[in-house]
């Protein structure tokens, strides 16, 4: 799909997650803001990726280019290596922090403006660990799309350096992000899961802090690609330190990072509050 597509529909789905939090108009432009810095760092990281992992890839001899198992360690070592690690980390604590205290805080405060939300709890440095995590998985992701792509080209060459050929051309395309996991689509997906966890995750830590509120309630996104475990978790209610039950997973929050990655990653779904 063309990239102004992609971004159209990342808005129409943001314009539909933001008018469920309610907020006001300044506290909305700055979500978007958020939204939108979060995006271009993750897209930057991935695009420096992708020319990484081609770089390496272009160091190989024809030999080990037709090698599954030598590419899948050149995969694992860009990914892994210390400078996109940190910068990933680095991305999404920038990116996504900011919106946890703020959905935390906004709650907080309309539910109690004597409330002042404390910027230092425990919550939301557990929470940016957390949410570290989902950098391994996404890479995990990203690590089985490139591997399948290279074994097809292995499989299609005729001649060995027929084969060295083809696995060069999807490295290149990969760099320049036209297929594979460093284009857009993928960013959209990394930014998207991050800023849904983080303004669901600061929703209940508001909630929490104001005292008054004692349960929540899961709110499904209304798109057709809401998954079907999302749609029937609808007006699920739980106490404010219980994990709603969705699909296999029990989850704190939609979008919780400690949830199993197919009933988080892209996840749209919020909530409102329950009181006694
Ligand atoms: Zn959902």
């Amino acid at each position: 799909m063309c990239e102004e597509c992609w971004e159209l529909i990342a808005k129409a789905d943001d314009t539909e997650f933001l008018d469920s939090l309610e907020l006001t108009h300044a506290e909305r432009k700055v979500l978007e803001e958020l939204y939108k810095q979060g995006e271009d760092r993750i897209i930057e990281i991935l695009d420096l990726q992708g020319k990484a992992l081609h770089d390496a890839i272009l160091e190989l001899s024809d030999e080990l280019l037709i090698e599954i198992g030598e590419l899948g360690k050149v995969l694992v070592l860009v990914q892994t290596g210390e400078l996109f690690t940190v910068q990933f980390e680095q991305a999404v604590y920038d990116a996504f922090q900011p919106l946890y205290h703020l959905a935390g805080e906004t709650e907080l405060v309309a539910l109690d403006p004597d409330k002042v939300w404390s910027v230092e709890n425990k919550a939301a440095s557990r929470f940016a660990k957390k949410l570290k995590k989902l950098v391994p998985d996404m890479n995990g992701t990203s690590k089985d799309v490139m591997t399948r792509a290279f074994q097809k080209a292995i499989k299609e060459g005729k001649t060995p350096s027929e084969r060295a050929l083809l696995v060069r051309e999807i490295s290149a395309a990969a760099a320049k992000g036209d297929a594979g996991p460093f284009d857009m689509e993928r960013s959209i997906t990394v930014s998207r899961t991050m800023s849904t966890a983080a303004a669901n995750g600061g929703k209940v830590e508001g909630w929490k802090q104001s005292e008054v509120v004692t349960g929540k309630k899961w709110r499904s996104s209304k798109g057709d690609r809401t998954r079907k475990t999302h749609r029937k978790a609808d007006g699920q209610v739980q106490p404010l330190d219980k994990p709603f039950v969705v699909g296999k997973s029990k989850l704190m929050f939609p979008g919780d990072p400690t949830g199993r990655k197919e009933e988080i990653i892209r996840c749209r779904c919020t909530m409102q509050s329950v009181m006694d």
